[in-house]
């Protein structure tokens, strides 16, 4: 049984998971790591509290007491317009602080995003391409069936 914490953009802070939980069920985007038949729990799913992100210093605690073994960082601070810029600091903060590995992303970009971000220039100036390389090798008929 692998536990995981799902940390999501203050920005979307009414959304209901849909994606994600989606994604965790079909084992697509981040969640094509775990195989079909590895029991996966959500142990805790939060927001960043908004920008600059300060619940990312406490809610890891909070995830890990319950048994958080992974963090997924979720796809929205990818995909938002612009994308999150503290991206690669969470991951280096939680990992450090916390010592749970952090995984950039949950649910496949939907391709509508993708094509968007892709001719925008924060893609090249975070260079998306390093961070998120297996939601990038997704199949592309699967993100469209994110949109
Ligand atoms: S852009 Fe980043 S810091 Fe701002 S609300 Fe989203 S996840 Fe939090």
């Amino acid at each position: 049984m692998k536990k995981i914490g799902i940390i999501i953009c203050g920005r979307y802070l009414s959304c209901g998971g849909g994606k994600c939980f989606r994604a965790l069920r079909e084992r697509v985007g981040a969640f094509a790591a775990y195989g079909k038949d590895e029991a996966v729990e959500v142990v805790g799913f939060a927001n960043c509290g908004g920008c600059p992100g300060g619940n990312v210093e406490y809610v890891p605690a909070e995830l890990k007491k319950n048994g958080a073994e992974v963090i997924h960082l979720a796809t929205g601070l990818v995909v938002g317009y612009p994308p999150c810029p503290n991206i690669r600091k969470f991951k280096e903060f939680i990992e450090t602080a916390y010592g749970l590995p952090v995984v950039i992303g949950t649910h496949p970009i939907p391709l509508k995003y993708l094509e968007n971000q892709q001719k925008l220039p924060f893609w090249k100036q975070v260079k998306m391409d390093e961070l998120v390389p297996a939601l990038l090798a997704e199949d592309r008929a699967v993100m469209e069936s994110y949109n």
